[in-house]
């Protein structure tokens, strides 16, 4: 079993554009397909989806820029599940 096969990598490709509802229907499908069967990818894509709700909420607060940063290094870190 690899931890990384190429229906993830497409996944992965197609999680931003799904986070933001942004999608060709045909590609939701292979999105929603794969994250239906993948479980690391969908622990990306609820880590991602919790991760910009609380980018929002902050966006409305004013967080510093230090913080901003600090959000911005976690979202490009590989996420250790
Ligand atoms: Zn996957």
């Amino acid at each position: 079993m690899t931890d990384h096969d190429p229906g993830c990598e497409r996944c992965e490709e197609l999680l931003q554009g799904y986070l933001d509802r942004d999608l060709a229907p045909e590609e939701v499908v292979v999105a929603e397909g794969h994250l239906d069967g993948c479980d690391y990818c969908r622990r990306r894509y609820r880590f991602e989806e919790r991760l910009r709700r609380y980018i929002r909420v902050s966006a409305s607060e004013r967080i510093p820029v230090g913080l901003r940063q600090k959000l911005a290094e976690l979202r490009d870190e590989r996420p250790a599940f």
